[in-house]
């Protein structure tokens, strides 16, 4: 399996992704807004662009879709129940159903509800894991639920399927959101170094070029998966007292959460 990120530039900061076989050239590109851009990195290596996968229904993801059809004759996968969200989709899946990319690569759908409650993440089925999560999850920070989305079921998501994911598995989210989040992080959490060292290290990467993280960084910087440090804890009390001394994760997700869309 070979994984081109494709930075948009745009004002989104959506990243695209090509996933490619190396043995047959067949690519599979991830929400692939700037078509232009991935179908130019697609001529350059040689690849031929045969399937979509919309991670989701929001317009900056599926944007590109129509032009990209067009010009490859790609088939659209999107989740069954978005069907009615995303025009002209041809595959719809759920939990467990696999895309299969030329000869090499297969991805497994996650069926992970919370921005949407109609959202896919994959999950590659190689000795290094990847997870392509959209706007599930993000480098040091979790997606919102603004648009169609349910922050309990943002919850579920991460303590059911994200938490299991094995610490190598790389991520590659929908948006550069890094600095941002682990700014977020760092204001719940002023003692942990390992997001106040990474801050340090990125702060002025070019998301040409950008780190990739694994989950077992996620679980070090990501506020979204320290819902028992007593910091975050602390903190989260001094802004909803009424959590209490001991609250229960969820809780701390759920406040973590609203205080993310106000911060
Ligand atoms: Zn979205």
């Amino acid at each position: 399996m070979v994984v081109q990120q494709v930075w948009t530039a745009n004002s989104y900061r959506n990243f695209n992704y090509l996933i490619a076989c190396p043995e047959t050239g067949d690519v599979l590109a991830v929400d692939p807004l700037d078509y232009r851009k991935c179908l130019s990195v697609a001529r350059e290596r040689g690849w031929n662009i045969t399937q979509i996968v919309n991670t989701h229904e929001h317009g900056d993801h599926t944007g590109g879709n129509g032009a990209m059809v067009s010009q490859t004759g790609a088939k659209i996968i999107a989740h069954k129940n978005a069907r009615g969200r995303i025009p002209d989709v041809d595959r719809g899946v759920g939990h467990g159903d696999v895309v299969k990319v030329g000869n090499t690569v297969e991805l497994e759908c996650l069926d992970t509800p919370g921005h949407t409650m109609s959202h896919i993440c994959l999950l590659s089925h190689t000795d290094t894991p990847a997870l392509f999560s959209g706007d599930t999850l993000f480098n040091a920070g979790a997606g919102n639920c603004h648009n169609g989305g349910h922050p309990s079921e943002l919850y579920e998501t991460f303590s059911r399927q994200l938490d299991t994911l094995h610490d190598d598995t790389l991520l590659y989210p929908g948006h550069d959101y890094l600095i941002n989040n682990l700014r977020f992080t760092l204001d719940r959490e002023p003692d942990n170094a390992a997001a106040q060292k990474m801050l340090d290290i990125y702060a002025n990467q070019d998301p040409e070029n950008a780190h990739i993280t694994t989950l077992g960084e996620e679980r070090q910087i990501n506020v979204f998966f320290r819902l028992s440090s007593p910091t975050v804890v602390a903190r989260v009390r001094e802004e909803f007292p009424e959590i209490g001394s001991e609250p229960d994760e969820k809780t701390v997700f759920l406040k973590l959460r609203e205080l993310r869309n106000s911060w």
